[in-house]
C-alpha cells in the first residue's frame, strides 16, 4: 500500500503531503536539534494478500512485526511524532494482532492511520472498531481492479461499506482513494471502470451529483461527514532502474515524515519500500540518532538546497513534481 498525499504512491498507499514538518531550533546548551514530523509510517508487515499491478512486491523478506518491537519503536520515536501510519509496503490488515497494536498506540498516546484495501474486513473489523487511537482509515479501491484475481465487486464494496458505517460513528475518518487515472487521457476506460465504483458510492451517500462532476485529480471531495474521495493518477514507485535527472527540486522526506521498515530499517519517506536510503536500524541505533545521522542530514540539506543527494531521490516523481 504506500504512497499518501498524504508523498504519492503507490499503490495503495499513501504519499508524502506537501506540509512541513518542524525543526526546533538547537537548545541553548548546544544540545543536538531534534527533527519532529507531522507522521512516522511503521510497516507492521511486508506482505500483502493482493498483487496489483502498479505495485512491484518487494524483494525484501516477508515478516510481521513483533508487538514487542512495535512498542519499542513507539518509544523511539515519541518525541519526535503523534501520528503514525501502519503501513510502507504489506497489507496492514493481515497482521494477526492489529488490535493488540492499536492498543499499543493509545497508552503511549499516537493517532493511527491505517491505509488498506479493504478485503480482510470481515474477519478484521472487530479488532478495529471502537479502538480509539484509530484516527482514519484510507480504502485503496482502485486496488480491486489492479488485482487480476478480484471478483464480486458489490461484495467487495459493500464490506467496506458496512464497516464505514460502524467507523462514523466513533468519529473514524474515511478516505476512498481510486488513484488509477492513466496522465493522458482523464476521460479513458479507466474513468469507465471507476464509474461502477462511484455509482455505488453514490447510492451509499444519496449523493444528487455525479462524482466525477466535482474531481479534481489529487484533491479530495467529500461526500458525508468525515468521509472524502480522493481520485488521482496512478502512482509510480521510485526505483534505481528509472531514468535520472539533475537531481534539482524539494521533498518533504525528513522534514514531515520518515519510515521504519518492518525489520528496523529507517528511509526517509514511504516511497522508498525497498529501504535503498537505509538510514540505520532502530536495533542498532536510536531513531533519534539515525534522522540526525550523517546520511540523514545529507539528504535533509541537500534539499533544503532544491538538490537530490540520493540515487533514489534523482529518478523519483514525486520530487519531480514540486520541481527546481
Ligand atoms: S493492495 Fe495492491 S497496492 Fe496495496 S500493497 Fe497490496 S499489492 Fe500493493
Ligand atoms: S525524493 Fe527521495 S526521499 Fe523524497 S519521496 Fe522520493 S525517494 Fe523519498
Amino acid at each position: 500500500m504506500a504512497p499518501e498525499p498524504d508523498i504519492m504512491v503507490v499503490a495503495h498507499k499513501s504519499r508524502i503531503t506537501n506540509e512541513g514538518g518542524t525543526v526546533l531550533p538547537p537548545k541553548q546548551n548546544g544540545d543536538p536539534e531534534l527533527k519532529t514530523f507531522k507522521k512516522v509510517y511503521i510497516e507492521i508487515t511486508s506482505i500483502c494478500n493482493l498483487a496489483c499491478s502498479f505495485c512491484p512486491q518487494t524483494k525484501r523478506a516477508k515478516n510481521f512485526i513483533d508487538p514487542e518491537v512495535f512498542n519499542n519503536i513507539l518509544d523511539q520515536i515519541k518525541p519526535h511524532t503523534k501520528h503514525i501510519y501502519l503501513h510502507v509496503k504489506g497489507e496492514p490488515l493481515l497482521h494477526p494482532k492489529i488490535d493488540v497494536l492499536l492498543d499499543s498506540a493509545h497508552e503511549k498516546g499516537f493517532k493511527v492511520n491505517i491505509t488498506t484495501n479493504g478485503t480482510l474486513l470481515p474477519k478484521t473489523q472487530h479488532k478495529l472498531l471502537g479502538k480509539p487511537a484509530l484516527r482514519q482509515m484510507n480504502f485503496s479501491l482502485h486496488s480491486f481492479d489492479g488485482h487480476e484475481g478480484s471478483t464480486d465487486r458489490e461484495g467487495y464494496l459493500g464490506n467496506v461499506l458496512s464497516f464505514v458505517r460502524e467507523a462514523v460513528k466513533h468519529n473514524v475518518i474515511i478516505s476512498f482513494r481510486l488513484w488509477n487515472l492513466t496522465q493522458d487521457n482523464f476521460t479513458n476506460a479507466q474513468m469507465n471502470r471507476n464509474r461502477e465504483t462511484l455509482e455505488v458510492l453514490e447510492r451509499e451517500f444519496n449523493l444528487d451529483f455525479r462524482i466525477e462532476e466535482k474531481v479534481v485529480p489529487g484533491s479530495g471531495v467529500k461526500i458525508a461527514p468525515n468521509v472524502y474521495l480522493n481520485q488521482d493518477h496512478e502512482f509510480q514507485w521510485p526505483s534505481l532502474d528509472a531514468p535520472e535527472d539533475d537531481g534539482k527540486g524539494f521533498c518533504h522526506a525528513l522534514r514531515s515524515q520518515a519510515a521504519v521498515l518492518v525489520d528496523g530499517t529507517v528511509v526517509p519517506c514511504c516511497l522508498d519500500g525497498e529501504g535503498v536510503i537505509n538510514l540505520g536500524n532502530v536495533h542498532e541505533k536510536s531513531f533519534s540518532e539515525i534522522v540526525d545521522g550523517e546520511r540523514a542530514n545529507n539528504l535533509f540539506y541537500g534539499f533544503s538546497k532544491r538538490e537530490a543527494v540520493e540515487e533514489l531521490c534523482r529518478k523519483c516523481g514525486y520530487r519531480q513534481r514540486f520541481g527546481a
